[in-house]
């Protein structure tokens, strides 16, 4: 996907990536407790500056990352996102 951004065309929504200045362990921590609390409240923070936030989310609904945050969303609060979307193209495909 080609996103226009400031007169230039980017090829990927990942050269957006407000992460990729980042330790990309922080985006991944080890559970929800004690220090993964803090990687992911330091990885929220980031997640919503970025400039690609939908896409993002968007890439992990549809692949199904299943751990990380994406998006903005840990593990656990994109799965009723992804149930949504699965829901949403069962119905589209059945109609
Ligand atoms: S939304 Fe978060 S994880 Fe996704 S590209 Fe942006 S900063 Fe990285």
């Amino acid at each position: 996907m080609d996103i226009l951004h400031d007169d230039l065309v980017i090829l990927d929504w990942r050269d957006l990536a407000a992460c990729a200045d980042h330790d990309p362990d922080m985006f991944f921590p080890a559970g929800e407790t004690g220090p993964a609390a803090d990687q992911i409240r330091f990885a929220k923070r980031v997640c919503a500056t970025c400039d690609v936030q939908d896409e993002c989310l968007t890439y992990a609904i549809e692949t199904n990352q299943a751990s990380g945050i994406w998006g903005g969303l840990t593990e656990d609060e994109r799965r009723p996102v992804r149930r949504r979307w699965l829901s949403e193209r069962r119905r589209r495909h059945a109609s």
